[in-house]
């Protein structure tokens, strides 16, 4: 079983992204103002009108903690946990899977994947970039 996000009106677009095979940035409609966590109005303008661009997928791993420790319901451990450095500028927790940990490294290329977990939900993972 796998923790499942709360979807709300704010990031529904995200979790619609991750079953498409997408991964969505919210963009505010007004100023163009690419934003991540996705929230309702716009940092930089204050405008209430958004939608979203569809990232590369690509990033850089700009840090990193390795889960060992408590249990995670579902779970392997360790877990590799990075705050990715997305090519369009925005910044984005993820987990790194297919990968040695003693490989997890900052500045490390990452491309996004998606795991679906059922019809409802899938969840966007990193891989390290071909
Ligand atoms: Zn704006």
């Amino acid at each position: 079983m796998a923790v499942r996000p709360m979807v709300n009106r704010d990031n529904a677009y995200f979790w619609d992204g991750t079953l498409a095979g997408e991964l969505r940035l919210q963009r505010c409609n007004a100023c163009q103002a690419l934003r991540h966590p996705p929230g309702p109005a716009c940092p930089d303008c204050g405008a209430l009108d958004r939608g979203h661009v569809v990232a590369s997928g690509l990033g850089t791993v700009y840090s990193y903690v390795i889960h060992r420790h408590p249990p995670v319901p579902g779970k392997e451990l360790p877990i590799l946990l990075a705050v990715i450095d997305l090519d369009e500028g925005l910044r984005m927790v993820g987990e790194i899977v297919d990968l040695p940990e003693s490989e997890l490294a900052i500045g490390l290329r990452v491309q996004v994947d998606f795991a679906p977990v059922d019809d409802e939900l899938s969840l966007p993972i990193w891989r390290k970039a071909d």
